[in-house]
């Protein structure tokens, strides 16, 4: 039996209920700018865009701000509406300043990290947005367990996840190599099989089945959904390292 010296987390659908945020913080910032008066089903087109342009945030093709600005501006033209950049602005202040009532960690995550704390340390790896991640992280009390220069985000070191170099630095960030590494994380491409690209071994872990998608839809095996599982696994994997 060998510990694993760095265990790395995924954040937004792992650590954090980011669904729950965008179904609770969208119509909140919708109520402040518009009261009643805008479509039942605005946050529906809302993460449609938001989820047809983020490959392209990924790809380092479109900022965070240009992001940002068309998930909102393009909800509104399905419905036939042209809102203009400073109402998207707006909008997106009006989000951001939703975000300490309608940020949570998930129930289980702090059973999660309660149990993995002892014996190692932790760290998270991000492809989310510089100016939000040590903020959510605060937000759901998660500071108790990972410190700042333990947050890796993709958008500071270039390439997104499952690119190797975000693996490689956070590594290096952390003064580990991949096999005393392991990483934890709800999307198979990015989290579980970038991980084991670079060496490491992962733990697919999917906390809310409920918004559980395609993301995972070829991948080989089938992911965790409770944290006493991935304890248990994480604990197979040390019991079985020479
Ligand atoms: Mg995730």
């Amino acid at each position: 039996m060998r510990a694993y010296d760095v265990i790395f987390f995924d954040l937004d659908h792992t650590l954090v209920d980011t669904r729950q945020q965008y179904h609770l913080g969208v119509p909140k910032a919708m109520r402040a700018l518009y009261g009643d008066a805008w479509p039942d089903t605005f946050l529906e087109r809302f993460l449609h865009h938001h989820e047809q342009l983020w490959p392209h945030y990924d790809r380092r093709t479109m900022t965070m701000e240009e992001l940002r600005r068309e998930r909102f501006l393009r909800a509104w033209r399905d419905f036939g509406i042209e809102k203009d950049e400073e109402e998207a602005r707006r909008f997106h202040e009006a989000y951001m300043a939703a975000f300490p009532e309608t940020l949570r960690p998930y129930p289980e995550t702090r059973r999660l990290l309660e149990a993995l704390s002892p014996g190692h340390r932790l760290a998270i790896i991000t492809n989310g947005s510089p100016d939000m991640q040590w903020a959510k992280v605060c937000l759901c009390g998660l500071d108790r367990y990972f410190s700042e220069d333990a947050l890796f985000i993709s958008e500071r070191i270039g390439r997104a996840k499952p690119h190797p170099s975000v693996y490689q630095a956070a590594m290096a960030g952390m003064g580990v190599t991949a096999r005393d590494a392991l990483m934890i994380g709800d999307n198979y491409q990015a989290d579980i099989e970038g991980a084991r690209a670079c060496g490491m071994d992962a733990v697919w872990y999917v906390p809310d089945p409920e918004g559980f998608r395609a993301l995972c839809a070829q991948a080989p095996d089938s992911p965790l959904h409770r944290a006493d599982d991935v304890v248990a696994r994480v604990r197979a994997l040390e019991a079985a390292r020479a």
